[in-house]
């Protein structure tokens, strides 16, 4: 049984496990132009091989202090939301999602005007307990429109969500998704010139859940 990380609370809320805080917030250098015998695209002029690459792609630099300053309850750290996609943790309260006798991971989507989650569907959110997602709904109830959910048996890796940039300008190029951070498979040839956020994984194996019965079924 993994540990359960620390529960932050701010102004009597719960702070999600992967929301950042302001103490976290990191100064982001300019990317420059890689030379072509190193790979070429984009780097990090003071880049740090271990830190700032994960599988030869480069990522925003973010730090993981938990409860440093204050949060940003809207945002996503970097450091902790691929740590929660890659071990199936719980986006709320960090905790692993393993253990169901079933052997499926519970994922909330919002802001989807009702459309069910599809096989092979790409989503840069953890998964999340029932009982953590349900009092997210009560606390938030605007979480709850256009809201939707899903038993997920497979969670497989597909690639990250980023920021490309123009390969002879090197200005970022922000897509019209929020946040401007464009979706890209681990084949893209873009990755290059991307500075990736999130960590993506496409979702198989998908059941829908009804909010009501899950609100019902935690109460
Ligand atoms: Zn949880």
């Amino acid at each position: 049984m993994s540990a359960v990380p620390a529960r932050f609370t701010w102004k009597g809320m719960r702070v999600p496990y992967i929301a950042p805080w302001t103490g976290e917030i990191r100064e982001q250098p300019r990317p420059e132009r890689r030379p072509l015998n190193l790979g070429g695209g984009i780097a990090y002029l003071d880049e740090h091989r271990l830190y700032d690459r994960h599988a030869g792609i480069l990522w925003l630099r973010m730090g993981a202090v938990r409860g440093a300053g204050t949060p940003i309850l809207a945002g996503v750290n970097t450091q902790r939301q691929s740590q929660a996609m890659d071990r199936q943790l719980c986006r709320i309260c960090g905790a692993t999602t393993y253990g169901r006798a079933d052997g499926t991971h519970l994922y909330l989507l919002a802001e989807r005007e009702g459309r069910p989650i599809a096989q092979g569907e790409q989503t840069a959110s953890p998964p999340v307990h029932e009982d953590c997602a349900a009092e997210a709904l009560r606390e938030c109830p605007h979480l709850r429109e256009g809201a939707v959910a899903a038993r997920v048996e497979r969670p497989e890796p597909w690639g990250i969500a980023g920021m490309v940039h123009d390969p002879v300008t090197l200005a970022p190029l922000p897509s019209t998704m929020r946040g401007g951070l464009t979706f890209l498979p681990y084949t893209a040839l873009k990755l290059l010139w991307t500075v990736a956020h999130l960590d993506v994984v496409s979702l198989y194996g998908c059941t829908p859940v009804n909010l009501d019965e899950l609100l019902a079924l935690t109460a």
